[in-house]
């Protein structure tokens, strides 16, 4: 309890301690914070509702030598089952502006919002991205995709700050960010995401509804989203994961609590009570089917997140 009075003061100068946009929970499990429901302990975490906030908790995080990390929804990630031994960063910084066709939205605001305030002003380009659990911040990361379309298509530039120098706003326009399938710069160097800018396009407001509705449909029928996982585990490459999974007649397979889905080869859902190390026993011993079946080496696409 001292320990946690001399962290927090020593962490949070009293604005902060008093601001709305933070809080702070010690030790706090890590499994409500990821789409997969699995993890133990974070020794600090901390939920941050606006820029200035998720900033300054990285620099003073950094400032006391303590190793952080910024996420979104968790949607991508598999948290150890020993917990985080740092500090977590919830951002839920997810302010909206949108002038003309352009839109621009902190690191923090959810697809979900995104897409349906656009949607409001007739703005199209992000719908294919419809019904996928993620913020901005973790979609410019992944370059989130889905159904031919990317969210580097309608990226025009990211405002980000260096973990080395979180004094310094840098711009990075679209090229910069060296976005490919699944990939870009911010996956390789330590920056923070703050904010996005997207150029879109007007359409009809009927059109866009109806491919919203199109997309999601479509992904409910195809994918288990009525369980907990992270989405598809491996990345495309000369293989389709879900399609040898299934050739492999894997779906159902498990391993403790972690099965591969019966509804979608690529995805593993939690049953109830797996553990990260039920993940990873299951993903080796899928990859190690298709190394033997296709001399294919699966590369993953969800992030184990050691302690
Ligand atoms: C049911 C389901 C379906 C899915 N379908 C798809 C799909 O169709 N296509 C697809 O591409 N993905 C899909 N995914 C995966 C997931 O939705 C994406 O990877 C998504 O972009 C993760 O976003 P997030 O905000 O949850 O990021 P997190 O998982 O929280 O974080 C991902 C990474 O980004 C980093 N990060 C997050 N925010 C910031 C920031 N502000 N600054 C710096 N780094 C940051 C984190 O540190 C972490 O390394 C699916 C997942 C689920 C659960």
């Amino acid at each position: 309890m001292i320990w946690r009075k001399q962290f927090i003061s020593a962490m949070f100068p009293k604005f902060l301690i008093n601001n709305d946009n933070v809080k702070y929970i010690k030790d706090a499990s890590l499994d409500r914070f990821s789409t997969f429901r699995i993890g133990g302990k974070a020794k600090h975490l901390f939920i941050v509702r606006d820029n200035i906030n998720l900033l300054m908790v990285c620099y003073l995080s950094r400032l006391h030598n303590l190793k952080y990390k910024v996420i979104g929804l968790g949607a991508n990630l598999l948290f150890d089952d020993d917990g985080y031994n740092g500090v977590i960063v919830v951002n839920k910084s997810d302010n909206i502006m949108i002038r003309d066709n352009h839109v621009f939205a902190s690191s923090g605001a959810s697809m979900g919002k995104l897409i349906n305030r656009c949607k409001l002003r007739n703005l199209s380009g992000l719908e294919n991205l419809s019904g996928i659990p993620s913020t901005v911040g973790g979609a410019v990361v992944n370059n989130l995709g889905a159904f031919d379309c990317s969210i580097a298509d309608c990226i025009e530039q990211v405002e980000c700050y260096k973990k080395s120098n979180l004094s310094k706003r840098i711009i990075l326009k679209k090229d910069d960010c060296r976005f490919q399938y699944r990939d870009s710069i911010f996956k390789h160097k330590d920056y923070i995401i703050t904010r996005v800018k997207f150029k879109l396009n007007y359409d009809n407001a009927d059109e866009i509804n109806n491919r919203i509705t199109d997309i999601i449909n479509k992904k409910s029928s195809s994918q288990p989203l009525n369980q907990h996982s992270a989405g598809s585990v491996f990345k495309r490459g000369k293989i389709i994961p879900a399609k040898v999974i299934d050739e492999l007649r894997l779906k159902g397979e498990h391993i403790g609590g972690a099965m591969v889905s019966t509804k979608h080869a690529g995805f593993i859902v939690n049953t109830g009570n797996a553990t990260s190390k039920d993940v990873l026993n299951l993903i080796s011993k899928i990859k190690s089917q298709v190394k033997i079946s296709y001399d294919e080496d699966l590369e993953e696409e969800i992030e184990f997140v050691h302690r």
